[in-house]
């Protein structure tokens, strides 16, 4: 492993001008990609500056009723809160699907929001990745690529976004907030992470130096499901998965939200099955067809062209059950 310097802070001014000093500089919350990345020397920051006792752990119901999420709020203490399985059990339900109960208790909100993809070429350090490596090319369009992304992909990067949790922010219409060096801002969640084009080295809209301090939902939505398909029932990533909030009232649907994982190169919002769905009275027929637009767009490489239909069917499953929930 490189030698880096490290540094503790304990306000987000002192974390952002720490990070601010050394051009490669990472943040360390729970660590649970960071150091895996620094050990395998994918990732070689010169700085390392430990986030951990800047006070951004609070869960908040705020006066105009928006939930409040700090940006180090561990991910166990989110999936358990009383009004999150509650009010929005999608995003109880993302996070208890990813991970292990150990890695959940370290891992916090933006740091899963912020994990790099599980692409096994991009982790290797020796095969060619224009994520790692700009401008090596990519080992995956020819190689083992049945779990890679169907949706979203350019001729320069097919890796997935591997997370659940962004699935569920972007259902639940999130924003985020973001302190930097020029002030703080805030930013719908779907803005977040970039396509890959032809710079899959930069992965989010975060500007040098910026930090998530946290994210803010506003309403309830207590009829929204979060369903993964995987390999495996536990600690695996998602082949496909389907986050769906839903308002649906005498029989038709008011509101619809739907964003898909383990298809895309980052989370992804099925807007085309969202129109389908907004306003028309719901059948399990409506599910099919809006879990077709949500796959439509699809492009299958060598292995992975099972997604496509496994995908449809996480999805129309997805929003069967959540129009099916007694609320
Ligand atoms: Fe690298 Fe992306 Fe290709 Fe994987 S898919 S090898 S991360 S460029």
């Amino acid at each position: 492993m490189r030698a880096f310097a490290f540094q503790r802070s304990v306000s987000i001014e002192d974390a952002i001008a720490q990070h601010g000093t050394e051009s490669e500089s990472a943040f360390l919350a729970g660590g649970t990609t960071l150091i895996d990345l620094v050990k395998l020397d994918v990732m070689r920051p010169e700085r390392v500056v430990d986030i951990n006792r800047v006070p951004l752990a609070q869960i908040e119901r705020l006066s105009d009723g928006r939930m409040k999420i700090g940006a180090l709020v561990r991910n166990s203490d989110l999936a358990w809160h009383a009004d999150v399985q509650r009010d929005y059990p999608v995003l109880s339900q993302a996070i208890l699907s990813g991970a292990s109960a150990q890695i959940r208790n370290m891992a916090t909100t933006a740091g899963n929001l912020m994990q790099r993809t599980r692409c096994p070429y991009f982790r290797d350090n020796l095969s060619p990745c224009n994520k790692r490596d700009p401008g090596s090319g990519c080992a995956a369009i020819d190689g083992v690529n049945r779990a890679h992304a169907v949706l979203g992909t350019s001729e320069q990067c097919i890796a997935t976004y591997p997370g659940d949790f962004a699935q569920a922010l972007i259902a639940l219409d999130a924003m985020v907030e973001i302190v930097g060096p020029s002030g703080s801002h805030t930013l719908p969640f779907e803005k977040l992470h970039r396509l890959p084009g032809a710079t899959p080295q930069l992965e989010t809209t975060l500007a040098a130096h910026e930090l998530i301090s946290g994210f803010a939902i506003a309403g309830r939505w207590p009829r929204s499901v979060f369903l993964k398909a995987r390999d495996r029932q536990s600690y695996e990533f998602a082949l496909a998965s389907a986050a769906v909030a839903l308002d649906l009232q005498d029989g038709v649907v008011r509101d619809a939200r739907l964003a898909l994982g383990g298809l895309a190169t980052v989370p992804w919002r099925a807007r085309e099955a969202e129109a389908m769905l907004n306003g028309a009275r719901f059948d399990d027929a409506l599910a099919e067809r809006a879990a077709d637009a949500a796959l439509a767009a699809a492009i299958p490489r060598k292995h992975n062209a099972f997604k496509i239909a496994l995908g449809k069917r996480v999805v129309a499953r997805a929003i069967r059950q959540a129009a099916a929930m007694e609320i």
